[in-house]
Parts: C-alpha cells; structure tokens; sequence
C-alpha cells in the first residue's frame, strides 16, 4: 500500500497546510471561495506537498469551496477533512474528483474524555468504527489520513492500538493532533517515539503532527514530534486557527532549514517565498500579523538598536544566523531607530 506522496526519501518532512481549512475556520479569517483559490495557487508555488481545502461535508458552501479549489489548482495533493462515517467520506470523495491526487483525512477522538462527553462511545466501538472507516475509505482513496482527535490525551496504550489498527487497515498518513493545545516538547517527544516504535511495521505509513498554540508551544512541540520520527507537519500561514492558532508554517519550516544541522531534514518549501505567502494571507483575510512575528513580521529583521546595527550591515551573514539563507530578501532588515547608538559594536 502506498501513498500517492510516499517519504522516499525519509529525510523529507512533508508540508500539509490546513490554512484553508483549520485556519479559515477560526473567526476573523474566513475567505469567499475566490480567496480560497488565490490563497491555494500561492501556497502551490510555495511547494507544500498537501492542501486541506476544506471540510467537504460541513456545508453546501465548504463542498463548493473543496471542489473548486481542488479544481483550478494543480500540483500538490488535495485533500478534505470527514468524520469517520460512509456518508462524509463520500461527499468529500465527490468533492475532490477533479483533483488528479486527492487524499481523505478522516478524524476520530480517541480521548476518554472525548470518547465520554462528545461520543458517548466506548475505547473498543472508537477502535472498530475507526478500522471501518478507514477501510471503507480505502475503497474510493489510495491516500487516506487517519486522525487521532485530542490524541494527546488519549491513554497512550490505546492511541497505539488505535494507530497500529488503522495503518493495518490501509491508512497512510498517522496523524497525531494536539488539539486542545495542552501538550509540551518532551511529553510530545515521547508519544510520537512510542506510536513510532508501534508502526513500525508498516514503514510506508508517514507520522504526522498537527499542534495548536494554545500555550504558545505548537512549532516547539511540532519540532520535538519531527525529532522523534514525525515526517509531516501539519501547518498554516501565519499560524492561523482555532483559538490561539496552529504551528506557523513560516516558522517551522524556517526552523528546520536553518538548523538543519539537529534536525537533519528538509522540506519541499521555497523560503524566498514564505514573506509573499504570509502577506497575501493577512491581505485576503484584512488580519495582518504583528510587527514582531518571527520570520514574517515587518520587525522580524529590523534592528533598532545601534549595538545590533552595525554588525548588520558589515557581516551580516556571518552575525545573523538566519540571514546565511536566501529567503529573507523580501523582508526589511534594519529600521530607523530612535534608540541607536553609532558604532557600538565597537565597545562590544
Ligand atoms: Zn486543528
């Protein structure tokens, strides 16, 4: 079994963005189907392997938005989210015909608390009802991501049983979602290390981490999963998302270039491009990002102060690590300040 974006080469981190979809469902950042399609072409140049369009069953409109995204863009995988059922698996397979590689993302809460107040469902029916949904998907889809909802909480005998079971069954992409926010980079670290050590059977199944912010640590969280066998990273620009957001695309990715040396992985992403992308998002959704946004912000490279200034502009590349990298032409690196000083880095 194989996915239609197989990690040959497993060192490559895939790029799954979710700002179409979980990003645009946090309010203040809806797009009209137009800005979908813009947003979804400019995210295509940027070379993220997979684009989440949408949640095809939510609603006419999100079906609507799904089939034309994944319609009039061409390149990376589309894909749509569904709960673990016939009827949403189907709509989202209608609505991604168009799409030449399309992908199911099926989700399914996992945790007690979960499993109790949302599902009134007991461990055993979430594991089988996760096993049939996954296998029924495998009928219509080659590429098939299973979800683990609020996984982070979920006992982690049973988050194994349930991610050993659904790779038996044909999905191809593990997702492990931090969905209220709530874990930190060791915690994290050795859940993924332990699911890993539970697939490890099926060598073609990608780990995937998926981290929001609520405790501003997703990117931190989502590197920890990359070091401890993640090998995609679901993202959105800006860091878009319910509540507090989800790991920033921009950052992460930035992150794993430029330490490439701890982390020994790449991405498919063109960073000359990540400034243009982040701007395009804030215009579409009139939401610009805050002046000292890493990576993206308009200070992220400005130095006010005059100690910081002058090794700016004689040596830049060899004083600021991340300048060493071709992407940040486009982002502004020294202000005018008011609190320079001339030639301190002379007394430094
Ligand atoms: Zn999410």
């Amino acid at each position: 079994m194989h996915s239609v974006t197989p990690p040959r080469d497993k060192k490559r981190v895939l790029v799954f963005d979710t700002t179409l979809r979980d990003g645009e469902q946090a309010p203040g950042f809806s797009m009209s189907p137009e800005d979908k399609v813009t947003m979804a072409k400019a995210l295509c140049e940027l070379g993220v392997d997979v684009i989440e369009a949408g949640f095809a069953a939510a609603s006419p409109g999100d079906a609507e938005a799904v089939r034309r995204v994944a319609g009039e863009v061409e390149g990376p995988v589309f894909c749509s989210l569904s709960r673990a059922s016939e009827e949403d698996i189907r709509t989202a397979y209608g609505a991604l015909q168009s799409a030449p590689k399309r992908r199911i993302h099926i989700f399914l809460s996992t945790s007690p608390i979960h499993r109790a107040a949302k599902l009134n469902m007991s461990a055993k029916e979430v594991l089988d009802c996760a096993v049939r949904s996954v296998t029924f998907a495998r009928t219509l889809f080659d590429d098939v991501e299973f979800s683990a909802e609020d996984a982070i909480r979920t006992e982690r005998e049973f988050l194994g049983d349930v991610m050993e079971a659904v790779a038996e069954a044909g999905a191809t992409t593990l997702n492990i979602p931090d969905t209220v926010g709530y874990s930190t980079p060791q915690e994290i670290g050795e859940i993924f290390a332990e699911v890993a050590r539970r697939v490890e059977r099926f060598p073609d199944a990608v780990i995937s981490a998926h981290c929001h912010n609520d405790l501003g640590m997703a990117v931190a969280n989502t590197l920890s999963a990359v070091a401890n066998g993640a090998r995609q990273v679901e993202v959105a620009v800006n860091g878009i998302g319910e509540r507090a957001g989800n790991c920033a695309l921009e950052e992460v990715v930035m992150a794993l270039k430029t330490r490439s040396d701890l982390f020994g992985v790449h991405t498919g992403v063109d960073t000359t491009k990540l400034v243009q992308t982040s701007r395009l998002l804030s215009a579409l959704t009139r939401s610009p990002v805050v002046r000292n946004k890493a990576i993206v912000g308009i200070n992220a490279f400005a130095h006010e102060a005059g100690i910081h200034q002058q090794p700016m502009r004689s040596c830049a590349p060899k004083m600021w690590a991340l300048l060493a990298h071709d992407w940040c032409s486009a982002n502004t690196p020294v202000a005018t300040p008011s609190h320079s000083v001339r030639n301190l880095w002379a007394i430094v």
